[in-house]
């Protein structure tokens, strides 16, 4: 059982039911409340986020820190939803949402540079996103992946055979991004058990 330091608005709490209702994947408490920490702690002045989604994890970051924010989502009727709701917190000047697959978004952010990349895309492009966008951390940045557990199917390998095809494949994926960064020099990587698993990620030098 956690106790978590979360709290939430309407704005927030109207979010949270249209994801229940739509089953869009947002953030889980127990990992928000990590990224959150994380973010207080660390202050990061840009943040780079794949995965925006309605916006919900976009609008929680900007409330807990002084930062801007990109966020990239490729579905329209997601960046939609998101562009209202980020209205309705105005919010406007510290977050930007980029409508795009983020594998096509180097060229765009490729002058910026970012403090801390969350990754919370499509599983299956885990390695490819880190590979592009990690050349736009600056030293002593984070990198914060979500669902490294993938609803728990990543740690718990005793049902990978009733699996189908597709989620084996994805959970292959993931554990073979696992063992990638664990193995990466150039960063310190912890991977927590929180939410559905988090990996944290600290570049060094
Ligand atoms: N970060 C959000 C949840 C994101 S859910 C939150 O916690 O509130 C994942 C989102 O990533 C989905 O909306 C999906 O459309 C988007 N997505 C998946 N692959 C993508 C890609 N390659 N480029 C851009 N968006 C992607
Ligand atoms: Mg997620």
């Amino acid at each position: 059982m956690n106790d978590l330091n979360l709290k939430f608005d309407d704005l927030e709490e109207s979010m949270r039911a249209y994801a229940k209702e739509h089953h869009v994947p947002i953030i889980q408490d127990e990992g928000l409340a990590f990224l959150e920490l994380i973010l207080q702690l660390y202050q990061p002045k840009t943040i780079l986020e794949i995965g925006t989604a309605i916006g919900y994890s976009a609008i929680r970051m900007a409330r807990v820190c002084d930062t801007h924010i990109v966020t990239i989502e490729r579905k329209e009727e997601m960046v939609e939803q998101a562009k209202k709701n980020i209205e309705h917190a105005d919010l406007n000047h510290q977050i930007e949402v980029l409508f795009k697959d983020a594998l096509d978004c180097f060229e765009d952010l490729k002058n910026k540079r970012f403090d801390l990349i969350f990754i919370d895309a499509a599983k299956a492009q885990y390695l490819n996103f880190f590979e592009l966008f990690t050349p736009l951390l600056n030293s002593g940045g984070i990198v914060v992946c979500d669902n490294m557990s993938f609803h728990g199917l990543v740690l718990n390998q005793d049902n990978y055979e009733q699996q189908s095809r597709s989620v084996r494949g994805l959970i292959r994926k993931l554990n073979n991004f696992k063992q990638n960064l664990l193995e990466n020099q150039n960063f310190d990587t912890s991977i927590f058990n929180i939410g559905d698993g988090m990996a944290v990620s600290i570049r060094k030098g």
